[in-house]
């Protein structure tokens, strides 16, 4: 196996279009993963280890937008004071694998996997990310819903990599939650993030790992969008109007299967209890304190 190490977007780039049977390596927690099972065998590989210029976040657009490198780990992610503009992506990045793993893994990873139980994607599709893709032909930016067509099937061509996600900086409220086989170091059996935007006065809900790629649930947003006073930030919907009409509506919209996992009949009712507590947890009395204030 040939392992390429450039210093800079430009060489890899220049590698991915020589080498168009090269694969991507980041933090290799996912590749390394088959390569040692046995599962893949890459013939080459370009590693992004070396190029600190994706591995940066900022502010762009006058602060509207935040830009996170591909090569920012979870780890980083975590410590970093402008990703805490993205608290959902935060909460995200800290239920991932253990330290070992977050030290390691990238955003730029978990979108080359493009796995429908990702723990960044939900996050990614309810926020209305953008994902900026470079190759040496140019940059394009893709909104998510666009970027991920299929379980671990992105729109990625021959010769492309990803090089951000642009990720726009919303007010109000929003949080992720996840249901694993046990509390931590678990791939999700199903998770929720949940985007309540003062500004817009949209709920949007991205649900992972029921479904061949991230799901919204239409339905659930237009129910809640009208049942909450967001001047005031109070939700007129009573508990149990939450639990008979809201997360069932959340349940439907999800599409799971059976697997090693869970049951799909779990997963759609898993979604909709979390999808609930993020609801009320995004009017608790603090969270109008905060944007009261
Ligand atoms: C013990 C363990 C626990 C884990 N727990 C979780 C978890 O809780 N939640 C979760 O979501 N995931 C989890 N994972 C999976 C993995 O850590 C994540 O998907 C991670 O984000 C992958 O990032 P990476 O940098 O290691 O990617 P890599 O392994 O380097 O690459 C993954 C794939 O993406 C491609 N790729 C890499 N970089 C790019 C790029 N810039 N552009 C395009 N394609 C690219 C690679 O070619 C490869 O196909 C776990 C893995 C392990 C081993």
């Amino acid at each position: 196996m040939t392992v390429f190490q450039p210093n800079s977007l430009n060489e890899a780039l220049e590698l991915l279009n020589g080498h168009p049977e090269a694969t991507l390596l980041s933090g290799g927690t996912d590749l390394m993963v088959g390569v040692n099972f046995g599962r893949f065998r890459p013939s080459a590989v370009v590693s992004l280890n070396r190029i600190d210029s994706l591995k940066g976040c900022e502010l762009i657009d006058g602060g509207a937008t935040l830009r996170i490198g591909s090569g920012v780990t979870y780890a980083a992610l975590m410590a970093s004071e402008v990703a805490s503009l993205a608290p959902a992506l935060v909460e995200a990045a800290r239920t991932v694998g253990s330290p070992q793993i977050r030290n390691a893994a990238t955003i730029g990873g978990n979108l080359g996997t493009c796995s429908p139980a990702g723990d960044t994607l939900p996050v990614l599709s309810a926020l209305g990310a953008d994902i900026e893709i470079a190759s040496i032909g140019g940059t394009r930016l893709v909104a998510f819903d666009d970027f991920m067509v299929g379980p671990k099937r992105s729109c990625l061509e021959a010769g492309e990599c990803v090089i951000a996600v642009r990720v726009p900086v919303r007010s109000g409220w929003q949080g992720f939650a996840k249901v694993g086989t046990r509390n931590a170091m678990v791939i999700a059996i199903c998770n929720v993030a949940f985007v309540a935007d003062r500004n817009s006065e949209r709920v949007t809900l991205g649900l992972g790992s029921v479904g061949p790629t991230i799901l919204n649930a239409p339905d659930a947003s237009k129910w809640i969008e009208t049942r909450i006073d967001w001047q005031d930030w109070t939700c007129l919907a009573s508990p149990d109007e939450i639990l008979t009409e809201f997360r069932p509506l959340v349940s439907s919209a999800a599409r799971p299967i059976d697997d090693h996992r869970s049951t799909a009949h779990y997963r759609a009712h898993a979604v909709g209890v979390l999808a609930s507590r993020l609801l009320s947890r995004a009017f608790q009395p603090e969270v109008r304190e905060r944007l009261h204030g």
